[in-house]
């Protein structure tokens, strides 16, 4: 073999006896073939084989078996983000005339991709009340094909009845879907109350380290495995080891990270639930949260995220004193290893319900720091909140 040949053909070498904890990032997008015959037969190898790195690797199958095991199914599938994961729960599954149904309080992108992409495609929406099962028993009928869950809900954190919605949407025929961001697996499992297909946007708490965007999809039944991976396969959707192995690694931490948000949570919602401008605390572990007794029977835990309302008076003020926070970080994407604050409209994101609050409500995400500081920082915020209200009250003409 000439010098060049040599720079380019790698040789094969012993792996044997190397059985290492951390999981191989394999790269690859050609795989190849021992002859002729095998080439011709890839189609055969099946779900579980290889043929194409679009369709993945013992990294990305790693996680979607990490995946499968703990949300209870048969089947996992890895898309490039958590919204990803919620269109193409859908997209396989509804046709030009066709209905869906979605929660009310769903994730806003979702809302967007139905109304607009599904729409498009002559395919009808229609928002429901999450916690009403009679407003779902009025809008479903024979032409709904999937009913979309979020349980808690997007920033308002209603909890939904899963078993029962999931009885009153295979009365018609309706796969149920279900986004489980804020529970994890860990401590919700949708497809064992009745949902058909759940999704996960790993991109938050499972690889818990706010540098990588990925999501999941997970089914319980066979029949949907073929729908699936030709559509995701035709729409070219893949994703890389190398984001597969960021994921493994963060999520083998799961499960400390959640109980330390979720007892970090508690600890500051003692605290704020009392403030005087406070409305209320919405986090369904509470016992006077209206979901409560629900969120009891079908979870086995709490995470860190949860939202506040203000009084009135000090709404216009909540925006502003953010600015004082040292250890929160203002952002989005919460479920990482820092804490987070953001503000979040409400209103204009709900159809089929009215909310009944004040518009902004304030999301905070508890992540690993220590419990101290975050006290402190919540302590100055609200003490920012509240002479804002102060100073204010002292300006305005009596
Ligand atoms: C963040 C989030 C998503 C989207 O995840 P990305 O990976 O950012 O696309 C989906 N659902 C819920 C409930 C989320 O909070």
């Amino acid at each position: 073999m000439k010098d060049l040949t040599r720079c380019v053909v790698t040789p094969r070498i012993k792996t044997d006896g190397f059985d290492p904890l951390g999981v191989g990032v394999h790269r690859a997008s050609t795989i190849v073939f021992e002859n002729a015959e095998a080439y011709a037969r890839r189609g055969e190898r099946g779900h579980d084989g290889y043929s194409y790195g679009l369709y993945g690797t013992p990294t990305t199958r790693t996680l979607e078996e990490k995946l499968t095991r703990l949300e209870q199914g048969i089947r996992t599938f890895l898309l490039p983000s958590g919204q990803a994961a919620n269109s193409f729960a859908m997209l396989p599954f509804v046709k030009a005339g066709d209905k869906i149904l979605i929660a009310d309080t769903a994730y806003p992108p979702v809302r967007d991709f139905a109304n607009l992409d599904l729409g498009r495609l002559g395919i009808e929406t229609a928002f429901y009340d999450p916690v009403d099962l009679g407003d779902l028993e009025r809008q479903i009928d024979e032409r709904t094909k999937i009913v979309w869950c979020e349980s808690p809900g997007s920033t308002t954190m209603e909890i939904q009845d899963l078993p029962q919605i999931a009885a009153i949407a295979h009365r018609r025929g309706a796969l149920v879907g279900c986004d489980n961001t804020w529970a994890t697996p860990m401590n919700y499992k949708p497809l064992t109350l009745g949902a058909d297909i759940v999704t996960e946007a790993l991109t938050k708490y499972i690889s818990g380290h706010s540098d990588v965007l990925l999501g999941s999809l997970t089914i319980r039944d066979e029949a949907l495995i073929v729908p699936i991976r030709t559509v995701l396969g035709r729409f070219g959707i893949g994703v890389s080891a190398d984001d597969a192995s960021l994921v493994l690694r963060g999520f083998e931490t799961l499960g400390v990270r959640l109980k330390h948000a979720a007892s970090g949570a508690d600890s500051l919602i003692d605290w704020i639930a009392k403030h005087p401008l406070v409305e209320q605390v919405l986090y369904p572990s509470l016992p006077d949260f209206p979901g409560h007794a629900i969120w009891k029977r079908d979870f086995l835990g709490s995470s860190g995220v949860f939202s506040v309302t203000f009084k009135p008076a000090a709404v216009p003020h909540v925006a502003a004193a953010l600015d004082v926070l040292k250890t929160f970080a203002i952002g989005a994407s919460w479920g990482g290893t820092r804490s987070l604050m953001a503000p979040m409209p409400v209103k204009s994101y709900r159809t089929a319900t009215a909310w009944q609050g004040e518009d902004l409500v304030l999301r905070i995400s508890v992540g690993l720091e220590d419990p101290e500081d975050l006290a402190n920082d919540v302590q100055a915020f609200f003490d920012e909140v509240a002479s804002r209200v102060v100073t204010q009250a002292g300006r305005d003409p009596a």
